[in-house]
């Protein structure tokens, strides 16, 4: 019913589907108690949008260029009302950052590079069949904090490109 149209939603598309995406988000506070106010769509937007799973600063300096009067303390405190209400999950934190994804984050992995801070998803053969296994042998499973770290090849191209350069 309401979840038929509201899968059809494509970001860049039209203001009818920011419309069915906002009832849809506005539902989903409502059912854990929450209103979704104008500062609490901007950074649940910016958390559903940023593609590399930001920190509260980095939230705080997105949110700002519309709400401008908002406080790195309301976005602190919006993170971690999202975060007990299971809107928002916190993934890894990197130089003592916390770094935040949506809900859906907690039902997969994800790869940090430890050079630069990205954060991407992971998908992984073997992924899959880790989870039945562990599904089957530990019990029914909410979520997993499945993290790898490394050098990423965001970062392991650059150190090669400044060597080039060097020589
Ligand atoms: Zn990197």
């Amino acid at each position: 019913m309401a979840n038929k149209n509201t899968k059809k939603n494509k970001r860049k598309a039209v203001s009818a589907n920011e419309q069915a995406q906002y009832r849809e988000w506005r539902q989903m506070f409502h059912a854990v108690g929450l209103r979704l106010t104008k500062q609490r769509l901007a950074i649940y937007r910016e958390l559903e949008t940023n593609q590399n799973h930001p920190d509260v600063d980095t939230i705080f300096r997105a949110v700002r260029t519309d709400i401008p009067k908002i406080s790195l303390f309301t976005v602190y405190r919006t993170m971690n009302m999202m975060e007990e209400a299971g809107l928002a999950w916190r993934i890894t934190t990197w130089k003592s950052h916390a770094r935040y994804g949506t809900s859906q984050e907690r039902q997969i992995a994800h790869f940090l590079c430890e050079k630069c801070g990205r954060i991407d998803n992971v998908e992984l053969d073997g992924l899959a069949t880790l989870r039945r296994s562990a599904e089957n042998t530990l019990g029914a499973l909410t979520g997993m904090d499945l993290i790898f770290r490394g050098t990423g090849k965001c970062c392991a191209s650059r150190a090669k490109a400044s060597a080039r350069r060097r020589s």
